[in-house]
C-alpha cells in the first residue's frame, strides 16, 4: 500500500467480491448502481470483527462510487439499547466512514413487514401455528430426515389472519403462537422448513416501545429492508451462507421488477488470543473481568481506540487481512504489527523510565541542568529535535543493571561503561543498597569528553540506555497491557469454560514512571515511542496532574519476525 495516501483515502485490495459485482455490471443489473449497508445489531459494542465487515461494505462502495446505509438489526428488544446504537454510530464514524442520513433502523419497517407477512397469509404462503417452540424444533427433523407437518399449516385464510391480528393484539402470551412461513417440510435445508416470521414478545422496544408485541425474525426483517432499501450487494458472513435460499425466497414474494439484492457471504475475521462474540464480551463487561467495553485489553473497538490504535492502523489491517471464503484465524501479532506501523510514522520519540533505578553521577556538578538535542522522530526529519535536560541525578531502567551480569549482558554493571542515549559515557563505580540489600541508587562517573554521546577516542561501549533526569521529569503512571488470554484459542475447549484462561498478568499498573518533560501538556489519545519501549498513548482518565499512559504495543515485532521466517 502506498505510504502518500492522503488521510481520508480508504484503499480496498481487489476481492472475490469485488469480482462477482464486477460481473454484476457487466450485465447491467440493478442499472449498475452499487449499494450496501453495514447491520449491527444494537446488542453490544462493536469488535473488530465489525471492523472488518464495516471496511467491506465502506470500502467496496466507495470503490465503486456508491453508497452504504447503516442499519441497525433492531429485532430482538429484550437483549437492545440506545447506549449500544450510540456506540455504534461513534465507532463508525471514528473508523472514517460516512452514512449521510442513510440511518435505518429495522423497526422502520415493522409497519410493512406486518403488511407483508399479511400478504403471505392471503397468498397461503404462511400461517399461524399453536404449537411452543420446542415442539416446533422436533418436528423440525434433522439434515438427513424430513420434517412432519405442523398440525395447524392447513388453516384457512381467514383463521389465519385472525390469529395473526390478534397476535399483534395482545391477547395471547409470550411463546404461545407464532407466524411460520409454509415452504417445503421436507427440504434439505433445514432453514426452508417452514421457519418462524414472528413470535410475540411483550417487550418495549428502545424506538417502537409499546406499538408491538410480536417482532419479526431476523431472517424475515434482513432480505427485505435490504430490499426496501435498495441494496444491491447485501454482504454478511459464512454462517448465513444456508440462510440465502429463504432470503431469496422472500425476495421473490415480494420482488416487482427486475431489481433484487444479492447476498454475498466472506469469512467471518478470527483473532488469536481473544473472543470475539459480543454475547461473550458482554459477559466480560457485566462480571468485571474488564474495566468496561472500552478497556484497553478489549477487542472492541472503543478497547482499540482507547489503547492508542488508530483508525488508519485499523483500516490497513482490514484490507492486509483479505476478504475470502474460508473461516480462518489471524494472528493478534498481525494487529499489534498494523499500529507498530502507524505509529512508527507519527508518533513523537520521548525518554521514559518505568522501572526506575537513581544513578547519581559523582563527577556531575549538583546545580546543573544540561540542555542535550535528542531527535523527535528518525522516520521523519521535518519533525525536528527537542531539548532534554541532564542533570547529576538520573534514572535509568532496573532491568539495565545487574550487579553479577551474566557473560551475554551488555548493559550496566559494576566497573562497565555504556552510552546513555545522547548524552554521556557513564561508567558505573559504585552499588548502593538498603538494610536488606536491596540496590537503592547507583553510582557513576561520566566522561565530559563523549558528550552527545559521542566517543572521545574510538573506545567502544556496548549499550546504549534511555534516562531521564530525576530532578526534572513529568512523572506518571503506566499501564502495560498483555493478551486477554493465556491460550491462542480460549474456545477451543468445547466443555470448558473460557474464563478460566483468562491472563491474569493481562494488566500491570505502574504507578511511579518518570518521562521527560516534553510530555507535560499531553493530552488523551496523544501518542507516544518510549525509546526502547514500545509505543504509549494517553488514557482518557488522565489529567496533567496525574498522567497516564496506555502502552499501545511494545516495539518488538513477533509478525515482522514471523514473516521474515517465511
Ligand atoms: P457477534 O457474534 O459478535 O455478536 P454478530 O454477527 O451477531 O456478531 P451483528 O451486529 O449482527 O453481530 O453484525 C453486524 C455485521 O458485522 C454483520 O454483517 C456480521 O456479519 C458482521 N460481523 C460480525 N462479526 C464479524 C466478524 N468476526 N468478522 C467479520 N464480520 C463480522
Ligand atoms: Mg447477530
Amino acid at each position: 500500500m502506498s505510504e502518500n495516501i492522503p488521510e481520508k483515502e480508504i484503499t480496498v485490495k481487489k476481492n472475490f467480491i469485488h469480482q462477482l459485482i464486477d460481473e454484476d455490471l457487466k450485465e447491467g443489473k440493478n442499472d449498475g448502481r452499487v449499494h450496501t449497508r453495514f447491520p449491527p445489531e444494537p446488542n453490544g459494542y462493536l469488535h473488530i470483527g465489525h471492523a472488518k465487515s464495516i471496511c467491506l461494505n465502506f470500502g467496496t462502495a466507495q470503490k465503486y462510487g456508491g453508497l452504504t446505509n447503516l442499519r441497525f438489526d433492531d429485532t430482538n428488544p429484550s437483549k437492545e439499547d440506545t447506549e449500544y446504537v450510540d456506540s455504534i454510530r461513534e465507532d463508525v464514524k471514528w473508523l472514517g466512514f460516512t452514512w449521510d442520513d442513510r440511518e435505518y433502523y429495522a423497526s422502520d419497517y415493522f409497519d410493512r413487514l406486518y403488511v407483508f407477512a399479511i400478504q403471505l397469509i392471503r397468498e397461503g404462503k404462511a400461517y399461524v401455528d399453536d404449537q411452543n417452540a420446542e415442539v416446533i424444533s422436533e418436528q423440525r427433523g434433522t439434515p438427513t430426515r424430513p420434517g412432519t407437518a405442523s398440525p395447524f399449516r392447513n388453516r384457512s385464510v381467514e383463521e389465519n389472519i385472525d390469529l395473526f391480528t390478534r397476535m399483534k393484539d395482545g391477547d395471547f402470551n409470550d411463546g404461545e403462537r407464532v407466524l411460520r412461513a409454509k415452504i417445503d417440510m421436507a427440504s434439505p435445508n433445514m432453514h426452508m422448513r417452514d421457519p418462524v416470521l414472528y413470535r410475540i414478545m411483550k417487550v418495549p422496544h428502545h424506538r417502537t416501545g409499546d406499538k408491538w408485541c410480536i417482532y419479526p425474525m431476523y431472517d424475515f426483517a434482513h432480505g427485505q429492508c435490504d430490499y426496501w432499501e435498495g441494496i444491491t450487494h447485501s454482504i454478511c458472513t459464512l454462517e448465513f451462507e444456508v440462510h440465502r435460499p429463504l432470503y431469496d425466497w422472500f425476495i421473490d414474494q415480494l420482488k416487482n421488477s427486475d431489481y433484487r439484492p444479492r447476498q454475498i457471504e466472506f469469512a467471518r475475521l478470527n483473532l488469536t488470543y481473544t473472543v470475539m462474540s459480543k454475547r461473550l464480551l458482554l459477559k466480560l463487561v457485566k462480571e468485571g473481568h474488564v474495566n468496561g467495553w472500552d478497556d484497553p485489553r478489549m477487542p472492541t473497538i472503543c478497547g482499540l481506540r482507547r489503547r492508542g490504535y488508530t483508525p488508519e492502523s485499523i483500516r490497513n489491517f482490514a484490507d492486509k487481512i483479505g476478504v475470502t471464503k474460508v473461516d480462518g484465524t489471524i494472528d493478534i501479532a498481525m494487529l499489534e504489527h498494523s499500529i507498530r506501523e502507524d505509529l512508527n510514522k507519527r508518533a513523537q520519540r520521548v525518554m521514559g523510565v518505568i522501572n526506575p533505578l537513581k544513578v547519581v553521577i559523582t563527577n556531575y556538578p549538583a546545580a546543573t541542568t544540561e540542555e542535550i538535542d535528542a531527535i523527535n522522530n528518525p522516520e521523519n526529519p521535518d519533525a525536528g529535535t527537542r531539548k532534554v535536560p541532564f542533570t547529576r541525578e538520573l534514572f535509568i531502567e532496573r532491568d539495565d543493571f545487574m550487579e553479577n551480569p551474566p557473560k551475554k549482558f551488555f548493559r550496566l554493571s559494576p566497573g562497565v561503561e555504556v552510552r546513555l542515549r545522547y548524552a554521556y559515557f557513564v561508567r558505573c563505580t559504585d552499588v548502593v543498597k538498603d538494610a536488606n540489600g536491596n540496590i537503592t541508587e547507583l553510582h557513576c562517573t561520566y566522561d565530559p569528553a563523549s558528550r552527545g554521546g559521542n566517543s572521545p577516542d574510538g573506545r567502544k561501549v556496548k549499550a546504549t540506555l534511555h534516562w531521564v533526569s530525576a530532578t526534572d521529569n513529568v512523572k506518571a503512571e503506566v499501564r502495560l497491557y498483555d493478551r486477554l488470554f493465556t491460550t491462542e484459542d480460549p474456545l477451543a475447549d468445547k466443555d470448558g469454560n473460557f474464563l478460566d484462561y483468562m491472563n491474569p498478568d493481562s494488566l500491570k499498573t505502574l504507578p511511579e514512571c518518570y518521562i521527560e518533560p516534553f510530555v507535560k501538556n499531553a493530552r488523551p489519545k496523544d501518542s507516544f515511542q518510549f525509546e526502547r519501549l514500545g509505543y504509549f498513548t494517553i488514557d482518557y482518565d488522565s489529567v496533567p496532574e496525574h498522567l497516564i499512559f496506555n502502552r499501545t504495543v511494545p516495539l518488538k515485532d513477533t509478525w515482522a519476525a514471523i514473516k521474515d521466517k517465511e
